[in-house]
């Protein structure tokens, strides 16, 4: 274990000073994926070329006096965001070929703010997964252990910002997938209120719940980040156009007095004893901080997963439906007919895991079982988040623990498909609702990562941001790294 590498906000400090250049910062970054991806595959798609370019372009900027926050730093971008002209797989051997000739805007608004994009992270397939093992190029690992998950399906980025590839990866969340790999790699992970973020070029898997955020190593370089991603656009008609904060301004704002929810289902049978009692002493640190702790109660915390697992598939299946073989994506070889062409592109393209989804959404938007499923699931849907805008009404900002566990080795014969659908059963109450949430780094448990998850009202982030700031200004969790010397 070693003290922190750079954060972002310290590497925009020395750039804007002189001390470092953008094209030392990139040639950097692109040794250390070149040293340690192999051991690690958090990355699928390097951009050496065009990263050193821009780097140029980004320090003439520099020179000239730019001072944008976010002008010359390297990053990487989950393989979900079409790049324009570099291939973008959703690690799918689908789209294992496939290059988009447009941006999302996520793409666009980071790369107008002058950050470097190295290359595209792993994850698992059409980002369905908690682990990165259903990814078509194998699973990425987690830094801190390499037979461990780094979990999912923002994997690879999570992975890589640990491992120290660059400061800032993109991720998307639907269920957790942001949150839960921030907790397992020890990083910094924010999923945003849904519609902050634009969705445009994001390959779309469940489109009433799928959000772009920043994985970082701290708050306030997720700050910074968020206040460049997000706000309306023209090409998302779910993007909201309420007006952006600047995120970064508010971060110093003291935390005393302020309400937090501590709910008791998040303290189950599900969660670990001693991933329990790491976020017991974090929770703790925030009422010495000043804030009052609140008991309260979302009793239909254990409907969450179920709920998801109908509404997620029925939204993929019709999402994966433009996967045929004919407009984009793989093709398979001699079809006898269309029919064939049809089944079998689709039957050699996609994953065990994306199948189960499609069936399973194919089945619940069913003529004889939407409203026994699609109906119900959308009802219980409106339950749990009322409970969350009841338990908001009353509290700033509610506190738990982001995953049940910490990372778990890979291949694990134990664990059951539904087993890994719990991975989940903390974050995937917020995409049901649409509420921001972040996981910060709280603990270490036989030298794994803890994430404490705070959840806040719709479009608060300001204030999410503000409470994970100061726990991390009392704390040092978000600055411990993995020891990656045997790696090399
Ligand atoms: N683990 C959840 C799933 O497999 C969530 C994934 C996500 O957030 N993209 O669907």
């Amino acid at each position: 274990m070693a003290k922190a590498v750079n954060t972002l906000a310290a590497l925009s400090q020395q750039l804007r000073t002189g001390s470092v250049s953008s094209r030392e910062l990139t040639e950097d970054s692109l040794l250390r994926i070149a040293r340690l991806n192999p051991a690690l595959n958090a990355v699928i798609t390097s951009c050496e070329d065009r990263a050193l370019a821009a780097a140029a372009q980004a320090d003439k900027a520099l020179a000239s006096g730019d001072v944008s926050p976010l002008l010359g730093i390297p990053m990487l971008h989950k393989d979900i965001f079409c790049t324009r002209d570099v291939r973008t797989t959703c690690a799918s051997k689908m789209l294992a070929e496939f290059i988009p000739p447009y941006s999302a805007t996520v793409v666009n608004r980071l790369e107008t703010a002058g950050m470097i994009s190295l290359g595209k992270c792993n994850m698992d397939e059409f980002a369905m997964g908690s682990s990165n093992e259903t990814s078509f190029f194998g699973a990425a690992r987690n830094p801190w252990d390499t037979a461990r998950v780094p979990g999912g399906s923002s994997g690879g980025s999570a992975a890589a910002v640990a491992a120290g590839f660059a400061t800032l990866a993109t991720g998307t969340d639907t269920g957790g997938s942001i949150r839960q790999p921030a907790a397992l790699c020890g990083i910094t992970g924010l999923k945003p209120s849904y519609g902050r973020v634009s969705r445009y070029g994001m390959i779309a898997f469940a489109s009433s719940m799928d959000q772009a955020g920043p994985m970082a190593r701290t708050a306030e370089d997720c700050a910074l980040v968020l206040s460049a991603m997000a706000g309306s656009d023209a090409l998302d008609s779910t993007c909201s156009d309420q007006p952006v904060p600047n995120y970064a301004e508010t971060l110093e704002q003291s935390i005393s007095g302020l309400r937090i929810g501590v709910p008791k289902e998040f303290f189950s049978h599900h969660l670990d004893a001693a991933v329990a009692d790491a976020i017991d002493r974090a929770i703790k640190e925030l009422e010495q901080a000043g804030a009052t702790i609140v008991d309260v109660s979302l009793p239909s915390t254990d409907l969450g997963v179920s709920t998801y697992y109908v509404i997620a598939p029925a939204e993929a299946s019709a999402n994966l439906s433009r996967y045929d073989g004919v407009r984009y994506g793989y093709r398979c070889e001699n079809p006898a007919d269309l029919e064939d062409l049809y089944t079998r592109s689709r039957s050699e393209g996609f994953g065990p895991e994306v199948k189960r989804r499609i069936l399973v959404g194919t089945f619940t938007l069913s003529a004889a079982s939407y409203d026994q499923y699609f109906m119900k699931a959308q009802q219980v849907r409106r339950v749990i988040a009322n409970e969350y805008d009841t338990v908001l009404d009353n509290v700033d900002v509610i506190a738990g623990p982001s995953a049940p566990n910490t990372a778990f080795v890979l291949n694990d014969q134990s664990k059951s498909i539904t087993d890994m659908y719990m991975e989940d059963v903390f974050t995937i109450g917020a995409n049901l609702a649409g509420l921001p949430a972040i996981s910060v780094p709280a603990g270490l448990v036989n030298g794994l990562p803890v994430g404490m998850q705070l959840i806040g009202r719709r479009f608060d982030e300001a204030r999410l941001l503000n409470v994970a700031h100061q726990y991390q200004k009392r704390t040092d969790w978000h600055t411990l790294s993995p020891d990656l010397g045997g790696l090399v």
